[in-house]
């Protein structure tokens, strides 16, 4: 028999990567016990019932940085996680970790972002405070365990419980609804810090690429960051698309060399090590943040859009609160069970911003 099957990947799997990785036979099983797929493994399942989620294709009109319909050329959060999955398939499968856990943990990890990005998560929050509060990665975990109800039995997307549970990974405010099994939280897999690095990996270079892009600062200005100064030099070229690729290199490259030697200096079995970048590259690293949020995610055409963003939240989530009637017919029989602020705060929060436009004056 030439093809393989689920059984073959599982075996090579064992043999193949890490003892720090997470392989799919220890994905810790689903809540709802189902059948295993004859060709896919439990990884490579969660994965695809990411991509076929409703949530998921509504990431390509839910905005990064600059909204979507300012230009087509900006990233949205779907083209976003498409690139911090790409990077996080390279640098786990670089480790000998699991890549497709890797690849099922990024392209979900940003589903429970609600319109217009953090400003919108805030406006939320706020909102929330008295009623178990609102974080992206929360409402991410309730997204595929409930909310994504594509199977009609409750369970939402039925993942496994390491996908599941790297995806909480970050802060959860006290009192957001969590299905019991995740509690308390437990650490993540390795597999999940690699793809939180690779998220910001993804995002400082691409932000920088999109300010640019957007004209809300220079190539000279960009040039006084040492990490910019060394893609260049590594790119030998002084075109924007060169520069940056080169330093998604110089990042990604840093990455798996410091957690390799990190990873090789402990014995399986012991706590696992931290994954970070080294020293000095963390502190380029922040050097691009800071530019970025003083001359990017703080400058007057970023603020504006967001601002206006989070007041048409705050208005509609008042709105549905004097008038439960205008929400829709699957979000009303959540109401039992969920309470009208919690009802009203997933329904915005599943909003791509254009929806939230049409549907606030
Ligand atoms: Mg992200």
């Amino acid at each position: 028999m030439v093809w393989l099957r689920r059984e073959d990947l599982e075996d090579r799997e064992l043999h193949e990567l890490s003892p720090w990785a997470t392989p799919s036979r220890a994905a810790g099983g689903r809540r709802l016990p189902e059948a295993e797929d004859p060709l896919r493994t439990t990884f490579q399942r969660d994965r695809d019932r990411v991509i076929h989620s409703t949530a998921f294709r509504r990431l390509q009109h839910k905005t990064q940085v600059l909204a979507a319909f300012e230009g087509d050329h900006f990233r949205s959060r779907m083209t976003h996680s498409l690139e911090v999955s790409q990077m996080a398939r390279s640098v786990t499968a670089a480790l000998r970790l699991n890549h497709d856990l890797a690849e099922a943990i990024a392209l979900a990890h940003d589903l429970g972002h609600p319109p217009f990005g953090h400003v919108g998560e805030e406006a939320l929050h706020e909102v929330m405070q008295a009623h178990g509060g609102f974080r992206h990665n929360a409402q991410g975990a309730r997204i595929v365990d409930y909310l994504e109800d594509r199977y009609g039995h409750g369970h939402g997307l039925n993942l496994t419980l390491a996908t599941r549970r790297s995806l909480l990974k970050g802060r959860v405010p006290d009192g957001f609804p969590l299905p019991a099994d995740l509690l308390p939280k437990r650490p993540p897999p390795l597999e999940a810090h690699v793809v939180d690095l690779c998220d910001k990996i993804a995002y400082l270079t691409h932000d920088l690429d999109d300010g640019l892009r957007a004209g809300l600062f220079t190539n000279e200005q960009a040039h006084d960051l040492r990490l910019w100064q060394l893609a260049t030099d590594a790119a030998a070229s002084p075109l924007r698309q060169r520069v940056i690729s080169e330093m998604v290199a110089l990042l990604v490259h840093d990455l798996v060399d410091t957690t390799d030697a990190s990873l090789t200096a402990r014995r399986p079995g012991e706590e696992p090590p931290r994954i970070a970048h080294s020293a000095t590259m963390a502190v380029m690293a922040q050097e691009l943040l800071e530019f970025l949020r003083q001359s990017f995610y703080r400058s007057p055409r970023v603020l504006t859009v967001m601002e206006d963003g989070a007041q048409r939240i705050r208005r509609l989530f008042e709105r549905l609160l004097q008038n439960p009637h205008e929400l829709p017919a699957a979000a009303t029989e959540r109401l039992a069970r969920d309470g009208l602020h919690r009802v009203a705060c997933d329904h915005i929060a599943g909003m791509t911003d254009r929806y939230l436009l049409r549907h606030t004056p």
